[in-house]
């Protein structure tokens, strides 16, 4: 790292201790920026990096709320409003047991250029608790969001901070969120949160956008080097919203999806994945994987390790933070993996991500190749500024067209910056330059 980023880089260690998941963060994204200080040191002028670093505001609440049997639980509220230079605060709710400021931060700080690189006019911004629903009825997943939703509100609004789902929030959730919002403030505000229903502003395409984006991203660049999907094995992990729709773009291009996963362990299914059973599984029944594999012959559960020891042409890691190690990049590359795109945040390790980038193989992050999902969340907006509603095709031929745009904006700003085929530095510097010079015509704020 150049020493101007390097001092930026010791200050976030040092103000924000512990928070281990947001330093890897910054540190990927501060290291790409060296080439672009060099060619524009304007960029390290005025306090921008220190601010760029820095959440506009953090806000952290206590969410009181009661189980079915009436014993009270206290679980803690986060929503980091990162940065508003290009639009309204954007980005999900995560609802699981390991959240706490630090994951918030980080994902609220890739959220930042993430939202850049869709063009849109989105800020940055991401919340959730450490709430688990997990095992817990439909009532009491509504009285925790009633709770929480009584807190946020004082914050959000259509052109303050638009929230969304992530791991734990999808539809049921944002159900319950948008219903107690509306309630507090006795106005119906579409454009609060996105991942709506479609009967009360949601917009089709939304619920597929992040995983057929991350597969999108895959096949352009695929394409950067005369191939496609066709006839690629994959593995995915995960098997919630961005792993599901990230299996079945890839089987509409004629790939075949072997793997997916949650935290009791991954399935192999080498005949591909069974995709209306695995819906059924875990969006329908909200079961385990097992459930697939007892009712799939062929299929099998392995409960120790991860999908990436299975050989494959491409891996989409679509589960969590650093779930994909050095060890797994080096199982991977083994078996002649050529193509990895993130479907989730920060999945690959620092170890992972050089592993790739040394062996020379396509690999994506997932601030570039997941962004289709925040995108048709603004795409939502629109809709619901308008009052109006987009057919499916609509919808999705406006996605397929920003994930041709970011991965163009990634592979181009590579070759400025004098590393071609450098997606890493592609999506940081053109997110970063376009957020930096907004931040700049606005003056020091
Ligand atoms: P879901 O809650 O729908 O699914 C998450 C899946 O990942 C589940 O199968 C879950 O298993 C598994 N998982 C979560 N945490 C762990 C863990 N610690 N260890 C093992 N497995 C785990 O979430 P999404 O599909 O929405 O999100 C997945 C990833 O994609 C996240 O990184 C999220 O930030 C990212 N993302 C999501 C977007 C969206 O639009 N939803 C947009 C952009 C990025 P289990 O149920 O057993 O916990």
């Amino acid at each position: 790292m150049q020493d101007v980023v390097e001092k930026v880089y010791e200050q976030v260690v040092a103000r924000n201790r512990g928070e281990a998941e947001f330093h890897q963060a910054v540190r990927e994204v501060l290291e790409s920026l060296g080439p672009v200080i060099s060619k524009h040191p304007h960029y390290a002028e005025d306090g921008l990096l220190e601010r760029i670093v820095e959440p506009e505001r953090q806000i952290m609440f206590r969410v009181p709320w009661v189980d079915d049997a009436g014993a009270v639980h206290v679980n803690r509220g986060f929503r980091i409003e990162f940065n508003s230079a290009l639009g309204p605060y954007k980005g999900g709710l995560r609802f699981h047991p390991s959240v706490n400021a630090g994951i918030i931060k980080f994902l609220g700080f890739e959220q930042i250029f993430k939202n850049a690189l869709t063009g849109q006019g989105i800020g940055g911004g991401k919340g959730g608790s450490d709430f688990d629903p997990h095992g817990r009825s439909d009532a009491e997943v509504m009285r925790f969001c009633q709770s929480f939703m009584t807190e946020l509100s004082r914050h959000i609004g259509p052109n303050t901070d638009v929230p969304a789902g992530d791991i734990g929030v999808g539809g049921r959730e944002i159900g319950y969120l948008f219903g107690q919002y509306k309630r507090l403030r006795n106005s119906y505000d579409a454009g609060v949160l996105t991942g709506k229903g479609l009967a009360w502003g949601g917009s089709l395409a939304r619920t597929e956008a992040t995983g057929y984006g991350t597969v999108l991203f895959a096949q352009s660049m695929l394409a950067t080097k005369g191939d496609s999907l066709e006839g690629k094995k994959i593995a995915v992990s995960g098997a919630g919203n961005v792993a599901i729709y990230a299996i079945e773009k890839a089987q509409q291009l004629g790939a075949k999806p072997i793997t997916f996963s949650d935290s009791s362990g991954y399935v192999v299914d080498e005949a591909g994945v069974d995709l209306e059973l695995l819906k059924q599984v875990k969006e329908v029944e909200r079961g385990r994987v097992a459930d697939y594999v007892s009712r799939r012959p062929g299929a099998r559960l392995v409960t120790e390790g991860r999908p990436w020891d299975v050989p494959v042409d491409v891996a989409l890691p679509c589960a969590t933070q650093n779930e994909l190690d050095a060890d797994s990049a080096a199982s991977l590359l083994r078996n002649g993996c050529a193509v990895v795109a993130e479907g989730a945040n920060m999945p690959c390790t620092p170890e992972a991500i050089e592993a790739f980038q040394a062996a020379g193989i396509l690999y994506a992050p997932g601030k570039a190749s997941n962004a289709g999902g925040v995108a048709t969340s603004a795409l939502e907006m629109e809709q619901n500024a308008g009052r109006t509603r987009w057919d499916f095709a609509t919808a999705e031929a406006k996605l397929t067209g920003i994930m041709a745009d970011i991965h163009d904006s990634c592979v181009e700003a590579a070759e400025t910056y004098g590393r071609p085929g450098d997606y890493v530095l592609g999506a940081n510097a053109a997110g970063f330059t376009r957020v930096a010079d907004v931040m700049i015509a606005h003056g020091i704020v």
